[in-house]
């Protein structure tokens, strides 16, 4: 899991930093805010952490410039500031959640995990990633505007690679999300559901989409070929 936090103040970037690369994840820094929401729009993150009081841009404006692009990235904000105005702002601007410093690291930590847990929002019914779209209502796909077409099962399993872009996914969470049976001891159908996913959705193309992860499985990831 990759986060990025957006802090000005050294001490709190340090501190933060340190506990959620102890916690196992991957943090990038940014201490400013036009470029942290540079960082925070390159949809490379599982989550961000964003202060509020931030020079450039504050957490709340870049929280609304990622929401008003579509993106649907968990934010939590951090604030000194403990008024009921700055709360409603950021949750009004679409942050998912806020703490206030200071705050102990385990809460920020639950938070993290809590958000992380949540399936994101639909608002929207069509997925994105690169040139390739489903729509979700339509049950479509098209890849470059070129309509392709996939029986359930692929349907399915694109879905889940596209609900979970640049995330590396076992055979056994793909399987959890596409086949309802217990195929849990005959993983190579998912090798052989991919095999036939990219035939369908690279064929004609010169970057290919799905990755196969070794060891883990797969990851939805743009490739030059
Ligand atoms: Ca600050």
């Amino acid at each position: 899991m990759r986060l990025l936090l957006v802090e000005d103040e050294p001490g709190v970037a340090r501190f933060v930093r340190q506990g959620l690369l102890e916690a196992g994840y991957t943090v990038d820094v940014v201490t400013e805010g036009k470029e942290g929401l540079a960082h925070a729009l390159s949809d490379a993150y599982d989550a961000v952490i964003l202060d509020i009081m931030l020079p450039g841009l504050s957490g709340i404006e870049i929280v609304k410039r990622i929401r008003n692009r579509g993106m649907k990235t968990p934010v939590i904000l951090l604030t000194a500031r403990d008024t009921v105005s700055d709360r409603v702002a950021g949750l009004d601007a679409g942050a998912d959640d806020y703490l206030i410093k200071p705050f102990a690291f385990p809460e920020l930590l639950a938070r993290i995990r809590a958000l992380l847990r949540r399936p994101p929002v639909q608002t929207n019914t069509i997925l994105t990633f690169d040139e390739l779209e489903l729509d979700t209502a339509r049950h479509e796909v098209r890849r470059a505007g070129r309509s392709i077409e996939l029986s359930p099962r692929e349907f399915a399993l694109l879905e889940v690679f596209m609900r979970h872009p640049h995330q590396a996914l076992t055979r056994a969470q793909i399987i959890e999300h596409v086949w309802s049976f217990d195929l849990y001891s005959e993983t190579n159908v998912i090798d052989v559901y991919v095999g036939y996913l990219r035939r369908k959705i690279d064929r004609g193309f010169n970057r290919t989409l799905i990755q196969t992860v070794r060891g883990v499985g797969y990851r939805m990831e743009v490739n030059e070929a």
